[in-house]
Parts: structure tokens; C-alpha cells; sequence
């Protein structure tokens, strides 16, 4: 990056920033103090992988978004919110949450990327409202911007929607202006349907990089990523999904399954089984604090 692209970058941030806490501090109240309850958790670095292949690169801005690329960034800030109930923006982290932080012993999180999908996302909502269990449902911002009414059926029964690009790109191949439209985009759609932008965000194939730490911060979110990769976008068979959800269970554990970005009814048939198994061997399936 050249001193000219830092300067520009710099003095395009503090718009960013500050209309992030002005929507936190309108998301949250003014008793919320947002502070994640644990530190950083010790993980492994940065890397790809988890997810499927990355496609062939998308061509063209997103498509579909009511608000034009960009335009989130040209909004007039409107809060009236008084300063001292502005909550800081989250740290800039240098790896992702790969589990809950300081969880209880019976705690577990199922988290759900690529949708909303009409075809799955209902039924796996439908599971998780029979048991009356909080998920996290990481959204792409073209899919969220298509389905509104699965997007206010997540948050109305209380399951974290989360940021996960616009188009699912591999971050680390974008410019740092494309990530914050990737990012920035799915946080509008987000919060012009929800009424609140995303506290969290998830990097497509689990490919993470400092712009993206440093831009989701920016934007209010806290990295999460997963400790149980299910694979389930291979459709290895309901068994085997089944199989490894119940053999990676563990306090703390964020499993990593799919409800759209292909034929996912196999992710939607294990839910069905393995979810009461849990249940049944005494995990609490929850979401993380800061929700
Ligand atoms: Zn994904």
C-alpha cells in the first residue's frame, strides 16, 4: 500500500468507526456494556481451509442489495445517543474465536454459513424452535438480501445472525476496499432488516487476514470461527455428520455446518439426530455473550 492509499484509508475509517458505536450503542441499550467475557482464546493461526473449494471469482459488484456498493459508508449518522453510552468497538484480533469463550460445562454452539436458503434454512430453524435452542447463522449478504423473512425468523427466535461476506469470497485475494464492501454490505443488509448490524462475522473457508481483523473490528464484529468442522458440504452421508458432531462434542465447541451453498438436506437430516443426542448426553446448545 502506498503512503497516498494509507492516508486515504485512514481518513475513510473514522466515519466507519464511529458510526459503528453509535449502532452499537443503539443495538444494545444503554446498560449493555459489550465486553466479551473471556480473552482471546488460544487457538491455531490463521489458515484456510474447512469449507468448500473457493469459486471462480465473482464478476461484478454485489448484486441485489437495495443500497448500492458503498453506500453504507455514505449514510448521515442520525443517533442522538448520548457519548458516554457509546460501548469501544471490539479489539482488532489477530486470530478468530475457534470456541465459546469461558464457557460452562454443558455449553456448545451450532453454528449454520452460507444462508438463508429457503429449501433448508427453515427446516433447520424448525429443528432448533423444537428444542428451543439458540444456533448462530452466518449469512451472505446476497442470500440475506433475497430472503428477509428468514433473516427476522432467525432473530425472532433468538439465533445470532452473523456476518459472512456478501458473495463468499476468499478474503485474503481481495483488495482492503473490497473487503470492507464485502463486510460492509452484508452489515447494511443485516441491520436494515434486523433493525441492528452484526456483532460477529465469519471469513468464507475460514481464510482469514489482518484487513479483515482490522475492517471487522472497524465494523463492530468479533471474529468466530469453528473447533467441529462436519464436512458437510461433501454430503458424506447423514451418518457420518451425525457421527462427527456426537464424536467432537465438548464444552466450548463451535460446530461448523451448512444450510445453503448446495444440497444440504443430509445437514438438515443429522440436525434432526444429533441435536437431542446432545441434548440427551446434557449439552446446552447456546450462543456466545456478546449476543
Ligand atoms: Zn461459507
Amino acid at each position: 500500500m502506498t503512503p497516498c492509499e494509507q492516508l486515504v484509508m485512514k481518513h475513510d475509517q473514522i466515519p466507519v468507526e464511529r458510526r459503528v458505536v453509535l449502532r452499537l450503542a443503539l443495538a444494545l441499550g444503554a446498560a449493555a456494556a459489550v465486553h466479551m467475557i473471556a480473552a482471546d482464546p488460544a487457538g491455531t493461526p490463521v489458515r484456510p481451509g474447512g469449507e468448500p473449494p473457493a469459486p471462480a471469482p465473482a464478476a461484478g459488484p454485489p448484486a441485489g442489495a437495495q443500497a448500492g456498493p458503498g453506500s453504507y459508508r455514505l449514510r448521515p449518522m442520525t443517533s442522538n445517543t448520548p457519548a458516554r453510552f457509546r460501548p469501544a468497538p471490539p479489539p482488532v484480533r489477530t486470530r478468530p474465536f475457534e470456541k465459546l469463550p469461558e464457557p460452562g460445562s454443558d455449553a456448545m454452539v451450532l453454528s449454520f454459513d452460507d444462508g438463508p436458503d429457503p429449501r433448508y434454512t427453515p427446516d433447520i430453524l424448525a429443528t432448533l424452535r423444537r428444542y428451543g435452542v439458540r444456533a448462530m447463522f452466518f449469512v451472505c449478504g446476497e442470500m440475506a438480501a433475497d430472503n428477509p423473512d428468514l433473516l427476522r425468523e432467525m432473530a425472532d427466535d433468538g439465533h445470532v445472525v452473523g456476518n459472512h461476506t456478501w458473495s463468499h469470497p476468499l478474503v485474503p485475494k481481495l483488495s482492503r476496499g473490497a473487503i470492507r464492501e464485502e463486510l460492509g454490505s452484508t452489515s447494511e443488509v443485516i441491520e436494515r432488516t434486523l433493525g441492528a448490524p452484526p456483532l460477529w462475522y465469519r471469513a468464507p473457508y475460514g481464510a482469514w487476514n489482518r484487513n479483515s481483523f482490522e475492517i471487522g473490528a472497524a465494523l463492530g464484529m468479533e471474529p468466530m470461527a469453528w473447533t467441529v468442522d462436519t464436512l458437510d458440504w461433501t454430503t458424506p452421508g447423514t451418518d457420518t455428520i451425525v457421527r462427527r458432531v456426537e464424536k467432537g462434542a465438548a464444552p466450548g465447541v463451535v460446530v461448523l455446518s451448512h444450510d445453503a451453498g448446495g444440497n444440504r438436506s443430509q445437514s438438515v437430516a443429522a440436525l434432526r439426530r444429533y441435536l437431542p443426542a446432545l441434548i440427551g448426553r446434557g449439552y446446552r446448545p447456546t450462543v456466545p455473550h456478546r449476543s
